[in-house]
């Protein structure tokens, strides 16, 4: 999943990058209420979840929580901050953030409420993504081949989930580069392709017509099996 990360700290920030990144996540940085504004209200629909710090040097993270809920924005955020004030969380709160979590923090429980924020989240959507006999539990993120179980890396897994929603839809490596790594595209890079390869081989089945289809020139396409 994308994680945009708002904070003017670069130690956090270098910190939130790795650890995030280990779990799987493609995170991207930004240290100002303005280019958070910005990159919300440009890509905020492919960005799954804001870790969002108060305290900027320029600009208050709140006022950016008030601007992208006042714009629709229904991406979940979570409050990243040394404001530990009943009153700092209440506000917080009230603007629209689905959790407040105050520095110091533990990684660990960091992660254990991104994952209850993403939960909620799914359960109002799909918590199942279907394309043909190839099934996506969100949930407890399991994927499925008709009935065989298909056990997948963090990383397969995002590259998955991004082909299954978009089925159909020809993707091309440096959409899949900044979906899935947060790397900006470099010519020559074959990273992408090395995944596909793996999770090829892990969803195709012999007898049974291959599901990830290379479009030349172009990248991959999920197509749906009879
Ligand atoms: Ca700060």
């Amino acid at each position: 999943m994308r994680i945009l990360v708002v904070e003017d700290d670069p130690g956090i920030a270098s910190f939130l990058r790795k650890g995030l990144g280990a779990e799987g996540h493609a995170t991207d940085i930004v240290d100002t209420a303005l280019v958070a504004d910005a990159v919300l209200r440009a890509e905020g629909s492919s960005i799954g979840l804001v870790l969002l710090d108060l305290g900027l040097a320029e600009g208050d993270g709140l006022d950016v929580l008030r601007r992208h809920r006042q714009r629709g924005g229904t991406t979940p955020v979570i409050i990243l901050t040394a404001r530990a004030e009943v009153t700092d969380k209440v506000l917080g709160l009230d603007a629209g953030a689905n959790d407040y979590m105050t520095k110091p923090f533990s990684f660990e429980e960091l992660l254990a409420r991104i994952r209850a924020v993403l939960r909620s989240e799914v359960q109002t959507e799909a918590t199942v993504l279907t394309v043909g006999d190839l099934r996506l539990d969100l949930l407890s993120k399991v994927a499925w081949r008709a009935n065989r179980r298909i056990d997948l890396s963090h990383r397969e897994w995002a590259l998955l989930e991004l082909f299954m929603r978009h089925p159909t839809q020809v993707l091309s490596r440096a959409q899949i580069l900044d979906q899935v790594w947060d790397y900006a595209f470099e010519p020559g890079s074959n990273v992408v392709d090395v995944y596909v390869g793996h999770l090829r081989r892990k969803v195709n089945e012999a007898g049974r017509a291959p599901l990830i289809l290379t479009v030349r020139g172009a990248g991959y396409r999920l197509t749906a099996p009879d």
